[in-house]
Formats: C-alpha cells, sequence, structure tokens
C-alpha cells in the first residue's frame, strides 16, 4: 500500500442536496487547512495540536482557493483523525452543495495541494490492509451499496457486523489446535496417543469443522440468490408477447413493444423485487429460425442467455396451438427449470380451451395476460417457488456466504474430510498436518490473511470511486 493522501468525490455524480469529497491519508488535514476558511471563532487554524480542528466535529466555513482567495463553496468540514476512522488513517470529509462543477473544482483544489485520486474501492481496500475490518466484511460494504432488497440488505449488514468472520474464526481455531497437536506429535511420537489420537480427534474434526463448514455452503446454496439474485430468462417465439410481460412485471415501458416479430433484437435486464427476492429479468430477442443477421446475433445472446439464468419463463399463446416453433424453443431450454407461461389467456374462453403436450404437465403453469395483467401474481409465486421450494427462509438468523467464499469453504471441507479419513486409515501424522494446514489456508483466504494481490485487486475494483 502506498502511502499517498487520496481523495475521491464519495456521493454520486449530478445534482443533489449535498456532495461529499474525502480523503484519507497523513497529509488530509494539512490539505484542507490549506483551502478551508472557518466561518466562526470556535476554533483556531493556529493551534498547531489537531491542526485547528476538533477532531469527529463539523466545521462550518468556506472552501477558498488559495492563489485566487475565490470562494468556491460554503462548506461543512469534519476532520477525524486516526485510528477511530473508516481507514484507521487521518480522514478528512468536505460537505458541499451537491452540484458536479463545484464538486469539480474542489476537488481539483485537493489534489493540487497534494492528494491523489483515490482509485475505485481505495478507502475500504485501505481499511482493510490496515487492519479495521477484514475481506468478508470489505465485501459486505459493497454488497450494502448494491442491496437490491431488503433481504440482500439482510446478509450484507450481518456480514459487515462480522457474524461470517466469526463463524470462519472459530473452525480456524480449531484447526489450528489440531495442527498443533499433530505437530507436536511429530516432534514427540512416544506421546502421539495422548495428543493426536484419531478415536478422540474424529468426533470433534466431525462436528466443529465439517458440519459448521457444510452448513455454510449449504447457506450458499439455499439463500445466495437472496445476495445476488434469481437469472430468470424470458423465452418464446416472436410475438408471444415477452416484452409485455417484462413491462407488466416491471411496471414500465423498458422493453419495446410491437406487432412485427423479432423487435427485441438484444438483450434486456431489469430487476424487480418480488417478496424480498431480487429477480433479474431478461427479455430475449426469439429463438426461431432466421436469415437476418442482426436477428442471429440476437438468437445466440438468447441461447447464451437461457445457459447463464437460473430459471426460464417459457411463453406461449394461448389463442394459438404449440407450434413447431415453440417445440424447437422448448428444446433449447428443456434442461433448465422452467415455467411454462400461457400468455394472452384474454383471447380464449377460459384455460380449458388450452391444450399442451402431456410430457410438459411436470412444469409449473402460469395462464397470464400480460397486456391486462390477469395470472401475474400467480406468475410471481411461481417464480418464487420454484427456488425457495415449500421452505422459509430465515435471514434474520443465516449467514450467507458469496461466491467466493464458497469456493474456499469447499476446498476447506474437502481437506478436512481428507484429515477425517486419513485418521480412520491411520496415515502418518505429517500427511494429515497437510490437509489440516491445506483447510487452515483455505478459511484464511475468505478472511483475506492470507489473500493474493490479485484477489484482491479483482475485489476492490468491483467498488465505486470514493468508497
Ligand atoms: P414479443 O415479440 O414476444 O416481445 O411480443 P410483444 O410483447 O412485443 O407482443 C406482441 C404483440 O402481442 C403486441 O401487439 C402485444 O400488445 C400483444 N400482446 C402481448 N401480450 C398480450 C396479451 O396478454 N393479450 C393480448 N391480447 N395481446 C398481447
Amino acid at each position: 500500500m502506498d502511502n499517498a493522501t487520496i481523495a475521491a468525490i464519495a456521493t454520486p455524480g449530478g445534482r443533489g442536496g449535498i456532495g461529499i469529497i474525502k480523503m484519507s491519508g497523513p497529509d488530509a488535514v494539512m490539505i484542507v487547512k490549506a483551502i478551508f476558511r472557518p466561518c466562526n471563532d470556535d476554533y483556531d487554524l493556529t493551534d498547531s495540536r489537531n491542526n485547528g480542528f476538533q477532531s469527529h466535529k463539523l466545521n462550518y466555513g468556506r472552501i477558498v482557493d488559495p492563489e485566487t482567495m475565490r470562494v468556491l463553496d460554503e462548506v461543512l468540514v469534519s476532520v477525524m483523525r486516526a485510528p477511530r476512522t473508516y481507514t484507521k488513517e487521518d480522514v478528512v470529509e468536505i460537505n458541499a452543495h451537491g452540484g458536479a462543477v463545484a464538486l469539480q473544482a474542489i476537488l481539483k483544489l485537493v489534489l493540487e495541494q497534494g492528494a491523489r485520486l483515490a482509485v475505485p474501492g481505495e478507502f475500504t481496500k485501505r481499511a482493510f490492509l490496515n487492519g479495521r475490518i477484514d475481506l468478508t466484511q470489505a465485501e459486505a460494504v459493497m454488497d450494502i451499496v448494491n442491496a437490491r432488497t431488503d433481504s440482500s440488505l439482510k446478509i450484507a449488514t450481518s456480514q459487515i457486523e462480522g457474524r461470517l468472520r466469526e463463524k470462519i474464526e472459530s473452525i480456524r481455531q480449531h484447526l489450528i489446535q489440531l495442527l498443533t497437536h499433530a505437530e507436536a506429535a511429530i516432534d514427540f511420537p512416544d506421546e502421539v496417543d495422548d495428543i493426536f489420537n484419531g478415536r478422540k480427534i474424529i468426533p470433534d474434526v466431525k462436528n466443529k469443522v465439517i458440519r459448521p463448514l457444510e452448513d455454510l455452503v449449504r447457506n450458499y446454496l439455499d439463500a445466495h440468490v437472496f445476495r445476488d439474485g434469481l437469472c430468470v430468462a424470458v423465452v418464446g417465439k416472436p410475438n408471444v408477447g415477452k416484452s409485455s410481460l417484462l413491462n407488466r412485471l416491471l411496471q414500465k415501458d423498458r422493453a419495446i413493444v410491437t406487432d412485427i416479430p423479432g423487435t427485441t433484437r438484444d438483450v434486456i435486464e431489469d430487476t424487480i423485487n418480488i417478496s424480498g427476492l431480487p429477480v433479474i429479468l431478461s427479455d430475449t430477442a426469439g429463438m426461431h429460425k432466421t436469415d437476418d443477421p442482426v436477428e442471429t446475433i440476437g438468437i445466440e445472446k438468447t441461447i447464451d442467455h437461457v445457459n447463464g439464468s437460473d430459471l426460464v419463463l417459457f411463453l406461449l399463446e394461448a389463442d394459438y396451438p404449440v407450434s413447431d416453433e415453440d417445440y424447437r424453443i422448448f428444446e433449447h431450454v428443456k434442461a433448465k427449470p422452467l415455467i411454462i407461461a400461457v400468455n394472452k389467456i384474454d383471447l380464449v374462453r377460459d384455460e380449458t380451451d388450452i391444450d399442451l403436450p402431456d410430457t410438459w404437465s411436470k412444469y409449473d403453469t402460469a395462464f397470464i395476460s400480460a397486456r391486462y395483467g390477469q395470472g401475474i401474481d400467480s406468475l410471481k409465486d411461481l417464480i418464487v417457488k420454484s427456488f425457495t421450494g415449500q421452505n422459509s427462509i430465515d435471514l434474520n438468523e443465516m449467514i450467507v456466504p458469496n461466491l467466493r467464499h464458497k469456493i474456499s469453504l469447499e476446498r476447506g471441507l474437502s481437506a478436512a474430510l481428507d484429515v477425517v479419513s486419513e485418521l480412520e486409515n491411520n496415515v502418518t501424522t505429517d500427511l494429515i498436518a497437510i490437509n489440516l494446514q491445506e483447510a487452515i489456508d483455505s478459511l484464511e483466504e475468505i478472511l483475506g490473511t492470507n489473500a493474493k494481490v490479485d484477489i484482491l485487486d479483482q475485489i476492490f475494483s468491483q467498488f465505486c470511486i470514493g468508497k
């Protein structure tokens, strides 16, 4: 980590009530002192102890260009002295009026005074590198910023409070204790029975390592969509009503609806909240054979898209019998979890007029009218049920790892299972120690204690600038 003082606009672009410029690093206080003029006498900028600012208090004044003496904005400045700050470094926040020009002008002054522009996620990365938070908590910061529903937020706040870290830490401590005993047994083989006795250890490894790891992996499988969203691909032949359904679900005119088949050429994506589940809906070009090169691209994307989705909504038309084209599309999507939605139900007398192949009766089916809103709530229920099944998931009590954690958890789990089978088969202790170390390493990867630079870069580059 370099020692530069970093700065960025921390609020989103555009106009707003306030905009915040944030700085972190050893020169942050000196820099703000050079451009800030207080509007009252509550503090004395010549007081050298805290550079005149009281820490963790708001200071009212103006930002003035020291070269030209031009006043740029009226502001509130907070100076937070290390180490009780977000990054554990000196942090300064300038609360200015939220207009892009004023904020850019202040940022420019700050940079001229010696700060460097922060890269995405750099404030949080410093919080991590300076030991204030572990990697799971740093990731939770991003999850809070990106939370799409209240459920996603619950998962993220539990993580930022350190619940995942505590759980991993307790498993890790147990493994370290086992490894210490294994090493002692290697050094003092005569006493091996007492300190590293397989019969005594196996139940312990199962209860204190394997089971908690399995629980965490299961939590990922059961609930990760509340964090990541459920990807639902809406497919069907042209004109079946895909765009209309998307608009109906999103309650806005996002996709273009026309009577000409094949107008949705590209993949359109948007997220809705169904009972706390973030559902990422995507409408795709109709999957049908075509000579039009533009559409061909759309169809290829559709197939890719279906492959990458968690669930397919397969649309049919109520007022036409199932066609060869419908069967062809079905062949492309049948391997995925599937819901059949028979659209345009308003055009037929009732559901008994609709004749679906017997082999499709195993799929959940909704009868809907995208145009008039019939059956949409039942369709939403089916979407949620397709993922949660009959079980209700209580996110208040649940620690939900992300995909990166899950991969490391599985690695740790596999090493712990090897430890048990090696103990059962009286394999030599030094080989068991290797697997114990492997399990420890995989957990440390989650916490970030031994995460590689490229993993860190990859995680923090997904943040926004100023976070
Ligand atoms: P896409 O090509 O599958 O995206 O189909 P669109 O959503 O563009 O719809 C094609 C045509 O069917 C449009 O004229 C829609 O207004 C009409 N349509 C869509 N859904 C319904 C419905 O539920 N009932 C009726 N009567 N017409 C519909």
